[in-house]
């Protein structure tokens, strides 16, 4: 039985992103540290994005900065300017191979596809293998996007639209999200807040070619990248114990109304690697608490009011957008709490409170 002084259970983005913090501060000069991955190569398979609310590790690996965003449902649309925190997105493929490339120039890193032949009982393990329960009542982010290229000029590339709710709601949340990368090139998304129970939701490819075709009027077009996915917005099973210490989404740091994990994980990271000599008797890494309980309430209001929910999320947006911005990248103080709270429909709210 080989051991480390370290194992971290997936490769994926907080696996490699804590990996890469040991490394740039020298952690693992004397120490050894095992990564278990099971996939069998690494290729551009997400596009993250956030608003930039603080530095982080992979600025280079980023595909665009945009200083403004767009919302909008049937009835307007709502302009923003984010030059304070410029929204990102960035390429998980180059961010894979900035990673790899770093991590292959130390001995002391060594990396597997499966578990067997390591002694786990004398290392401290990072977890980012989520246990989820099979449960029809949890909402999920769910989505599908489309990278196309035109064949002439056609995308504004100075501005982003975050959310589209102008398209079929299916008595559930939908929108569309479009990332102009430059006047030729965009992702464009299809995305369901929902319990993913009604199968149609998952009929992307025609909710995109439509979208594509008919709402932004564009005919001719190569798709030329395709992204898929689902982020859980409720809280995983994993448990934390003394020598177990969950990261990512296991760890939590999904924001569970928005689905915005990046930065977060690049603040885990950075607090465990702080904090790494006494990691085992540290509390955790965590959301503030606030989060999950106003995150709780608007997820229950989503749930029980699907229809309701373009109109409430066009009203939040209405807020200064460093208010908004500083409340969704989970940053803000009690008055931009406040300010985001009271833009609220208060009896639905107050309702969803005191139910279970
Ligand atoms: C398509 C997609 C787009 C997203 N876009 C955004 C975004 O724009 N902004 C944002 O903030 N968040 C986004 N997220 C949410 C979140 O940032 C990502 O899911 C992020 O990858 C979470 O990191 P993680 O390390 O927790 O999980 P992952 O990156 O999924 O890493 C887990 C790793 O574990 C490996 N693994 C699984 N089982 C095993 C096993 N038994 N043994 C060994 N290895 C195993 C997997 O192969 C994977 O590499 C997105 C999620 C998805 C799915």
């Amino acid at each position: 039985m080989k051991d480390f002084d370290y194992i971290i259970l997936g490769g994926g983005c907080s696996g490699l992103s804590l990996a890469y913090e040991m490394q740039i501060n020298d952690k693992l000069k004397t120490k050894s540290l095992a990564i278990i991955e099971t996939r069998d190569n690494y290729q551009r398979d997400k596009t993250w994005s956030f608003w930039r609310v603080h530095q982080h590790n992979f600025e280079d690996c980023v595909f665009k900065n945009w200083d403004h965003f767009t919302i909008n449902t049937k009835n307007g649309i709502e302009h923003k300017e984010c030059k304070l925190f410029p929204y990102q997105a960035i390429d998980s493929g180059k961010f894979y191979n900035k990673v790899l490339n770093k991590l292959k120039q130390n001995k002391n890193i060594f990396f597997f596809k499966e578990k067997s032949g390591i002694d786990f009982n004398k290392s401290i393990i990072f977890n980012s293998i989520p246990e989820i329960e099979n449960n029809e009542k949890n909402l999920w982010q769910h989505f599908s996007g489309y990278e196309i290229e035109t064949e002439k000029d056609f995308f504004d590339e100075s501005i982003m639209n975050l959310m589209d709710f102008d398209c079929d709601q299916r008595n559930s949340v939908h929108f569309f999200y479009t990332l102009p990368f430059t006047k030729k090139r965009a992702l464009v998304e299809t995305t369901w807040l929902s319990s993913m129970t009604d199968e149609k939701e998952a009929d992307y490819d025609a909710q995109l070619k439509n979208y594509i075709s008919k709402h932004l009027n564009i005919k001719n077009y190569k798709i030329i990248f395709k992204e898929q996915g689902k982020i859980p917005l409720f809280k995983t099973s994993n448990i934390n114990n003394k020598n177990i210490i969950n990261i990512g989404t296991a760890g939590g740091m999904t924001r569970l109304s928005t689905g915005y994990t990046f930065l977060n994980i690049q603040q885990q990271s950075r607090y465990i690697v702080n904090n790494l000599g006494d990691i085992t008797n540290k509390k955790g890494f965590k959301i503030p608490g606030k989060y999950d309980f106003l995150d709780q309430i608007f997820l229950k209001v989503l749930k029980k009011y699907p229809k309701k929910m373009p109109d409430i999320f066009f009203n939040m947006f209405k807020s200064n957008s460093k208010n908004i911005i500083n409340f969704l990248s989970n940053k803000s103080n009690f008055f931009e709490d406040m300010s985001i709270i009271l833009r609220m429909p208060k009896m639905i709210f107050l309702k969803a409170l005191f139910e279970k």
